[in-house]
């Protein structure tokens, strides 16, 4: 079916590991993330415009400033999350493993709760390695 859909990307940085892994990634380092956020729609409003960018961008940079931007993102059971904490180190911790694939979903939830109608997220951890999330719960 036809729609059409806009694209706003978002830059941050962040630090994580992954419990569980048996990998390099299960060292603490960082990444610039750079992310897609598209949001669609089977027409388009008054304006023409599936939605403005300029309310995409305001909404979720607010909340990655907040909640992700140079901050340590790791899952709620890794036992370096409290002595970060304590040392004064900006932490989130999730409930699950701060994978690329879990953090689109994240940021997915978020732009929907936000009223936009998210269709998908695609979290580029590294120029080549991305995890995206698309649609349901
Ligand atoms: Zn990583």
């Amino acid at each position: 079916m036809a729609e059409y859909r806009i694209t706003k990307i978002i830059k941050f940085c962040y630090g994580h590991r992954l419990l569980n892994y048996d990998g390099k990634s299960k060292n603490l380092h960082g990444h610039n993330a750079y992310v897609e956020i598209d949001v669609a729609s089977k027409s388009l409003d008054g304006r023409g415009m599936v939605a403005s960018f300029g309310s995409l961008k305001e909404a979720i940079e607010t909340w990655v400033q907040d909640n992700f931007d140079h901050q340590v993102i790791l899952i709620d059971s890794d036992p370096i999350g409290h002595p970060l904490e304590d040392l004064g180190q900006m932490v989130n911790m999730l409930t699950v493993n701060p994978t690329s694939e879990n953090l689109a979903k994240i940021l997915f939830m978020v732009t929907q709760d936000m009223g936009f109608d998210v269709s998908e997220v695609r979290f580029w951890e590294t120029p080549t390695s991305c995890g995206s999330y698309s649609g349901g719960n």
